[in-house]
């Protein structure tokens, strides 16, 4: 049993495309859930390739929409690794 509490560190996960598994972003991700969508200031390095309002893997997977202040990501479309468990 693992218990959580108090952790001040910054958790920064990989965002990979579901598809080709291809890097997304690296992305700083504060507090546990879903992540539904990405902070564009907390965006650590993008990799994602960008057509108007489209976030795309390099594969052309779509992964998200950018709605200005953050990115809305398309459920299913990707997965996160690093520091945060699969789910
Ligand atoms: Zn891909």
């Amino acid at each position: 049993m693992r218990v959580q509490h108090g952790h001040g560190l910054a958790d920064v996960i990989t965002v990979r495309c579901a598809r080709c598994g291809g890097k997304v972003f690296r992305y700083d991700k504060a507090g546990k859930g879903r992540l539904l969508h990405c902070w564009r200031s907390r965006i650590v390095k993008d990799y994602s390739v960008r057509a108007a309002a489209e976030v795309r893997c390099e594969c052309g997977n779509l992964i998200g929409t950018d709605e200005g202040k953050w990115v809305k990501m398309k459920p299913h479309s990707f997965v996160c690794t690093g520091a945060i468990s699969r789910g």
